[in-house]
């Protein structure tokens, strides 16, 4: 490997269609890197949404073993989640083994970086950043320093779950537009020699328009005035990789990584109304509408089992000692674990069709299960349908998410593109995941793997 700098550009939730295929031919500054660099599929965390997957991806460790299990996890003697935040990451990233020795490092909106923490260099908080007073930049100074040059920090886009298509995609654009110019800042007056940034306006962009540009969505219509929107939105960002690009040189490594992919979303699967139907949740009253589960509603002691939507299910067991009125003895959970998986093995939907899923138990799939993991990990239909926590929709399976209009779902693979600074040129690679990312980054600035961690180094 030859130059040690590099710039990794996260765009959060950009699928291999898109960009190796779709979008290709109007993203001359992406095609370049791969004709000259190393891309291919990347797959993702278990599961694959943005808080865990680019803490794994950035510390080569699973889901698991950060006791991550999605952007919200369970506490203890609660049968409620708490949203996570920056300070729920108890290991090391990619930035701070480059601090320790002795490079300059700069982190720009990742995931999991609020409230911001100190680094030999700078960070700059992402999407969850709650906004108002709280910090949002180490070191503080650098706050006053980019608002004089940017204006008032977007960290996320308002209300993407909405039908305001228009106001959405003007938002996204300039939140993106803003997030690339603070990176060409930091990269021209700090100098660092690692500088990542994520783009949450990427992930922003497929929820909201998904329908409007795959005519493979079941609600697609063909004429619509947002069809355009994916081409023209790609475009922009590879102008502004491109732009970045230029400002680091040949001799610096330009990584593109994704942290899951997409898909048309063609409903979801009601998993409470589901174990309400086989027995397994009680509730003290029939809700009269369509809502969230009341865990006052919810008969406990006649429970044995409820679940958390969301991209995929987690079910819990109502474990006497565990849970507040926990129900099922700790000698029984094989037993009924066992039997729940083997009816979820078999689900149907309304009209009596099977719907297919995979179930997996988290001690089968992690290295360790820290924190509080689900009892049971559930997808539907290989990701084209969402897990519906919500009860009284008398459906097992809707159209709709209920959490706003939405026409995508995360999917298993996202993207990894590399080239420049001496990386090597492999054209499309097979096999790649999100736990490569760490040791790569290290290979191409020619460190040792820190002990532990996960995946393979490519610059090998
Ligand atoms: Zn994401």
């Amino acid at each position: 490997m030859g130059g040690k700098r590099m710039i990794v550009i996260g765009l959060d939730c950009a699928p291999p269609r898109l960009v190796f295929d779709r979008y290709r031919n109007g993203m001359p500054n992406l095609a370049a890197l791969m004709d000259r660099g190393t891309w291919g599929n990347l797959r993702s965390s278990e599961p694959p949404i943005t808080v865990p997957a680019w803490t794994c991806m950035l510390s080569g460790r699973d889901a698991g073993e950060l006791g991550l299990y999605g952007f919200r996890n369970r506490v203890p003697h609660e049968t409620r989640l708490r949203l996570a935040n920056g300070n729920d990451v108890r290991v090391k990233r990619v930035w701070d083994w480059l601090g320790e020795q002795g490079y300059r490092v700069a982190a720009l909106f990742v995931p999991l970086t609020s409230p911001p923490t100190p680094v030999r260099g700078q960070m700059v908080s992402g999407f969850m950043w709650p906004g108002g007073d709280s910090p949002w930049c180490f070191p503080r100074e650098l706050e006053g320093e980019l608002t004089d040059c940017v204006g008032p920090y977007r960290a996320d886009v308002e209300d993407f779950r909405s039908d305001e298509l228009d106001r959405i995609y003007r938002d996204i654009v300039t939140m993106t537009d803003q997030h690339f110019e603070i990176a060409e800042q930091v990269w021209n007056r700090k100098q660092p020699d690692f500088m990542m940034i994520v783009e949450i306006g990427v992930d922003r962009f497929h929820h909201a328009f998904w329908r409007h540009i795959d005519p493979e969505h079941p609600r697609h219509a063909d004429v619509n005035p947002w069809k355009n929107r994916g081409r023209e939105y790609y475009q922009l960002l590879d102008a502004r990789i491109g732009r970045l690009c230029a400002a680091a040189g040949e001799d610096t490594a330009i990584m593109v990584v994704s942290d899951h992919g997409a898909r048309a979303m063609h409903g979801g699967f009601c998993i409470n109304e589901w174990l309400i139907q086989k027995g397994y949740l009680s509730l003290r009253e029939t809700p009269a509408a369509p809502g969230p589960l009341d865990h006052a509603l919810v008969d406990w002691p006649r429970t044995t089992a409820w679940a958390e939507g969301g991209y995929y299910a987690r079910i819990f067991l109502n474990l006497a000692g565990r849970e507040p009125a926990g129900a099922v003895a700790p000698d029984r959970v094989r037993g009924v674990r066992d039997e729940l998986r083997r009816e979820l093995e078999y689900a149907r939907n309304d009209r009596g069709e099977r719907v297919p899923v995979l179930v997996r138990a988290p001690e089968e799939y992690y290295r360790q299960a820290r924190g509080f993991p689900p009892d049971l990990m559930v997808y539907f239909d290989e990701l084209k349908l969402r897990a519906i926590g919500s009860v009284g929709t008398g459906r097992l399976v809707v159209e709709a998410n209920d959490s706003g209009p939405d026409g995508c779902n995360h999917d298993w693979d996202g993207i990894l593109i590399m080239g420049g600074g001496g990386v090597p040129v492999r054209g499309r690679i097979e096999g790649a995941e999100i736990y490569d990312v760490t040791p790569t980054i290290l290979g191409a600035f020619g460190l040792a793997r820190p002990p532990g961690i996960l995946g393979r180094d490519w610059t090998l």
